[in-house]
């Protein structure tokens, strides 16, 4: 045997236990590449060792995202590692799935018969929101220049939005008229639009799942205000509906609200397919009414990768996995197994709101009916309380759940709140022994109260 594997007789025993084996009796090798290669099963397991310190998905209630899959979607994920969404050349089939999903999202969200709805996949609603916002504001200046009017300083309106629409508009240059949120409202409201939009509005941003209460904003309303506002002024203000949540939870839940294609005035929607729409993360969908609507300047066709395919995108490679795994998801639900996994949700949230309601010390914000399955609640007294909603999300955190506790949007952030979302996959038992957790927790802190603490952060989840 020659000398050097003498020295560890472990290193090159195939045999060996994992944890017996030369790497896991070292500190893993942090900044710098290794030299040589190692066991691929003895890397699997530490890597998976040291994941076990993340967050466990299955507890995290703030997340609006997947986090349970069929073994389908696993497998399909698998099968699809290999697929690049961009090559609509090499995987004309996965490009073809592509645009049935984005047809049955048109047909979901009523886009009228017989006209030429148009859309394509994102990484994300945040994806999305950039090719929405990037969309409005082509066909702004288009209309200006036309009118002979200038084209310096566009704005977007919007309400208590996801951070995606502050990068929308630092990103793109655009001013963003934030409303702020009224006493004792969670959102844009019709009447505060006239003082906010202008001829320089390019578009209004009305938010289907608040993310911070998960209510919807009155998409309806918000639209017949900007026809009075058209009429009154003739500016024409075509409405974005962000419904990154909302987009799967509103026509299953609440087919009578009508936020969508219904509304002549909303040109475009976007959602994330990895949130209610059950996918695994990293896709999200955006729709346009009318193909016209996305201006012909913005699609690239890029012929290198073989054919002639147009692309409206801010990535190129990107999986096709989760695409795939959105289209079975269609397949495998239908309209009725997307209605009960969502019905299923919203009941288990009824349920928490009943039991927090009756708790004691919160009064409930949302209790998950009409909007997201969801609910959120504040302290009642939060100047007499013994312990803060921050301490209350601490306390469940050793318990593994993760529960945000956070301030509302300026205007309004003197008042803090907790938020629990229920996704696919969260049971009604899961949030009893939830509901046993914070009685608790609650029981713990009013006996010994925590010091205050001022102006305590939180990790604020999307
Ligand atoms: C989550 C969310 C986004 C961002 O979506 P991603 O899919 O995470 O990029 C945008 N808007 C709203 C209302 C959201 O809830």
């Amino acid at each position: 045997m020659a000398l050097h594997e003498m020295k560890d007789p472990r290193k090159s025993d195939p045999e060996a236990d994992v944890f017996t084996s030369a790497l896991s009796d070292q500190v893993l090798p942090k900044y710098r590449m290794p030299d040589g290669p190692s066991s691929p099963r003895v890397v699997h397991q530490l890597l998976r060792n040291e994941l076990l310190l993340d967050g466990n998905a299955a507890q995290n209630l703030a997340t609006f995202c997947t986090t349970w899959s069929d073994d389908e979607v696993h497998r399909l994920m698998n099968e699809c590692l290999d697929k690049n969404m961009i090559d609509k050349d090499e995987y004309p089939q996965t490009a073809e799935i592509e645009a049935r999903c984005v047809n049955i999202l048109a047909d979901l969200w009523n886009a009228p018969a017989g006209t030429s709805a148009t859309g394509c996949s994102t990484t994300g609603s945040s994806e999305a929101a950039m090719l929405g916002g990037l969309a409005l504001k082509w066909r702004w200046r288009a209309r200006q220049q036309a009118a002979g009017r200038p084209t310096d300083r566009p704005n977007l309106v919007c309400g208590p939005v996801q951070i995606c629409w502050d990068k929308f508009a630092r990103y793109f240059d655009v001013e963003l008229r934030q409303v702020p949120v009224e006493p004792g409202s969670t959102g844009l409201r019709p009447h505060q639009l006239a003082e906010y939009v202008d001829e320089n509005t390019i578009g209004v941003v009305a938010i289907l799942g608040v993310t911070y209460t998960c209510d919807y904003e009155p998409v309806a309303e918000i639209a017949a205000e900007l026809d009075r506002i058209q009429a009154e002024h003739g500016w024409d203000i075509p409405v974005h509906v962000d419904a990154a949540s909302g987009g799967f939870v509103a026509p299953f839940l609440h087919p009578d609200v009508v936020w969508d294609f219904r509304l002549p005035r909303v040109a475009s929607v976007n959602t994330s397919g990895h949130k209610y729409g059950l996918a695994p993360l990293g896709v999200g969908w955006i729709v346009w009414r009318t193909a016209d609507l996305l201006p012909e300047e913005l699609v690239f066709r890029v012929d290198y990768l073989g054919g002639n395919m147009p692309t409206f995108a801010l990535n190129f490679s990107r999986p096709g996995g989760e695409v795939i795994a959105q289209y079975y998801l269609f397949l495998r639900l239908g309209r009725d197994g997307y209605r009960r996994v969502q019905h299923t949700c919203a009941d288990t949230a009824g349920f928490l709101a009943a039991k927090i309601a009756e708790m004691g010390p919160f009064t409930l914000l949302y209790d998950g009916a009409g909007g997201l399955p969801a609910v959120s609640y504040t302290l009642t007294d939060p100047a007499n309380s013994p312990f803060a909603l921050y301490d209350l999300s601490d306390r469940l955190r050793m318990r593994g759940w993760q529960v945000p506790t956070y301030p509302l949007p300026p205007a309004r952030d003197d008042t803090v709140i907790q938020r629990v979302l229920i996704r696919h996959g969260v049971t009604r038992d899961q949030i009893a022994l939830l509901v046993d957790d914070m009685k608790r927790a609650v029981d713990h802190l009013a006996a010994a109260p925590p010091p205050p603490v001022e102006n305590r952060q939180s990790g604020f989840h999307h």
